[in-house]
């Protein structure tokens, strides 16, 4: 059953017509109506519902010469459909049964300079069949794409796409992979080049993740962390297929540069002052770079709860890049954006990036730009406070906001780079595989080698965000290339982002700021302190000599950290003391803070 059909020797498609011209041409006796099928005798037949088509004339219902047999009414409703959709799509040309080189479309659509076939095939028809009416579109340079109602092999075979075809209540369906698409859709979809075959599932760029935060006390030190997970486990496709990611610890998503910095921005924003940000820090294994959070106030490793309880849940929708999923699985990818599966990751990005970060201690007195730290001149003797400038400099705050307009860039620069030139390269491998395990991970990634000869040695550095840790890591790191070099005299120059110049040498304990030649010394005022407690509290100077030091001066907060539990205890007894002499020493009114060390 055809729409098309010729009346009177002139070309009709019964689709096109009119119903009032349509029941002028049947009540018309004397026309004259020629199948374009075989060109025997046809009648004009209006169905049901309405829908109009020819027939072969009842006289010759099965014409022996012709091959255009048995199509139903849904075939012609679909071939309808079809070509509805095709004329809804701008710069979109088609037609029914359309012939050509030994074919003749269902459905011929012409798109730019595509020619794309419809074949609806409602009765069964075999592989072999199907393959040699593909080919016979191929050499005509079209491509036909399959409509099946009964389809055996669903394998998808992008020279041979074969769909299925479902009616149901009238509505036609089409199957793509777990989609069931309006047939109207399909066209459309297909035609607009949103179906594609895809070799593998490949999540999304953008998804949207649960990264749920959870306190735990450290196993060594019983101090609070805090840490995250990523709560996802599937990933989904563009196409909506659910990926499912291997949680790999070498891999693991939460070290992501995208994820801590939503993390880091988190914390900042909240108004407790005990959220305590662990340590991100790798170690090695078999050659493996795998991550890990760490204690923030001692190193230790923290033990990850599999099912934590969360003290609070971010939702947020990432762009990640490299994706995070994939795994091969041949399939139709059906995608509304037209990013697919098999889309190449448009990136130059390393395969995995990831930062350093050092555990961000959440306090007003850390966050509180204005406080101050004491610093000595050399020259003078007198204790002065450094302006709010040179402490923000001085403080070296990882702070995203003033790096850079667009937070993933200044990120980047956390990131482990490779620049170090290859006649530098053993050198600095044989100075970091020296290191204590604790600080591999930071100079790895924070540091590169610069230059170096007997005398000093000079390196690009990333501070981290404690003039305090920079100072303990640069001391390790001094010491370690002394030991490497085998020279006691063997200074360390670094060069930091702000192409400012710190210089370490075995001297003393100090941080020298070469261009302002100001002295941040922690160690002297340490001294002097101790050297101010009264004679008749020598246990007690003792005691802090031994076990003591003055970890930082932050603002009118005096911290000093102990070695034991016990001993914090013996020495809150005479806290007031404590805070008279700091009081004295500083010329200004303090807190006194003790921390476990
Ligand atoms: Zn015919
Ligand atoms: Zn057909
Ligand atoms: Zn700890
Ligand atoms: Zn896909």
């Amino acid at each position: 059953m055809p729409f098309r059909a010729f009346i009177n020797g002139q070309e009709v498609i019964a689709l096109e017509v009119t119903t009032t011209q349509w029941q002028t041409y049947q009540k018309d006796r004397t026309k004259v109506v020629t199948m374009s099928c075989c060109q025997n005798r046809g009648i004009l037949k209006t169905s049901h519902k309405g829908l109009q088509f020819f027939a072969h004339h009842p006289d010759n219902p099965k014409p022996l010469n012709c091959s255009y047999k048995g199509e139903t009414e849904q075939h012609l409703r679909a071939k309808m459909a079809i070509r509805n959709a095709c004329l809804e799509l701008a710069g979109v040309a088609c037609n029914v049964e359309v012939s050509g080189q030994g074919w003749r479309a269902d459905v011929l659509a012409i798109k730019g300079n595509r020619k794309i076939a419809f074949e609806i095939q409602w009765s069964p028809q075999n592989i072999v069949e199907t393959q040699i009416r593909q080919e016979r579109y191929r050499q005509s340079g079209v491509e036909c794409v399959w409509l099946f109602r009964i389809i055996s092999d669903l394998s998808p075979n992008p020279s041979l796409p074969i769909f299925q075809l479902i009616e149901t209540g009238g509505e036609f369906k089409v199957k793509v992979e777990s989609h069931y698409l309006s047939l109207e859709d399909f066209v459309k979809a297909w035609l607009n080049g949103q179906i594609q075959y895809c070799t593998y599932l490949q999540s999304s760029t953008y998804q949207k993740i649960n990264i749920g935060i959870s306190s735990c006390f450290c196993a060594k030190c019983q101090e609070k962390n805090h840490y995250f997970q990523i709560l996802n486990s599937i990933y989904p496709s563009e196409c909506s297929f659910p990926v499912e990611r291997n949680q790999s610890k070498r891999t693991k998503l939460e070290f992501r540069p995208e994820i801590v910095q939503i993390i880091q921005k988190f914390l900042e924003q909240q108004e407790q002052e005990d959220l305590y940000l662990a340590n991100i820090e790798f170690y090695y294994l078999f050659s493996q770079k795998i991550w890990r959070f760490t204690c923030c106030w001692c190193g230790t490793p923290i033990n990850e709860d599999n099912e934590p309880e969360c003290i609070a849940i971010l939702e947020h929708k990432i762009r990640f890049n490299p994706l995070i999923a994939d795994q091969a699985f041949p399939h139709w990818c059906w995608s509304k954006s037209a990013l697919f599966c098999n889309q190449p990751i448009v990136s130059n990005e390393p395969q995995q990036s990831v930062i350093w970060i050092e555990g961000r201690k959440k306090s007003n007195s850390v966050t509180n730009k204005k406080s101050s730290i004491y610093v000595k001149k050399e020259i003078e003797t007198k204790f002065f406070k450094l302006s709010t400038t040179e402490i923000e400099q001085a403080d070296l705050p990882i702070s995203i906001e003033n790096k850079s307009d667009s937070p993933i860039s200044s990120w980047n620069t956390y990131r482990c780079q490779d620049e170090i030139s290859t006649e530098l390269k053993p050198i600095w491998d044989l100075i970091y595989n020296s290191l204590p395990q604790k600080y591999e991970g930071f100079f790895r990634c924070s540091a590169s080698l610069k230059s170096f000869d007997e005398q000093i040695i000079i390196i690009d550095l990333i501070p981290p965000n404690r003039v305090q840790t920079l100072n303990e890591y640069m001391q390790i790191f001094l010491i370690t290339c002394q030991t490497v070099f085998q020279s006691k005299s063997l200074r360390v120059k670094a060069e930091l982002l702000n192409s400012r110049e710190i210089l370490w040498d075995s001297q003393s304990a100090l941080i020298q700021w070469e261009s302002q030649d100001v002295v941040i010394n922690l160690s002297q005022i340490w001294q002097h302190f101790l050297d101010q407690i009264p004679s008749n509290h020598n246990s007690l100077r003792q005691l802090l000599k031994q076990h003591g030091n003055l970890l930082e001066i932050q603002k009118s907060q005096v911290i000093i950290s102990l070695s034991s539990q016990p001993l914090i205890k013996r020495v809150k007894m005479d806290e007031f003391l404590i805070k008279e002499i700091f009081e004295k020493c500083l010329e200004q009114s303090v807190d006194v803070a003790f921390i476990l060390q």
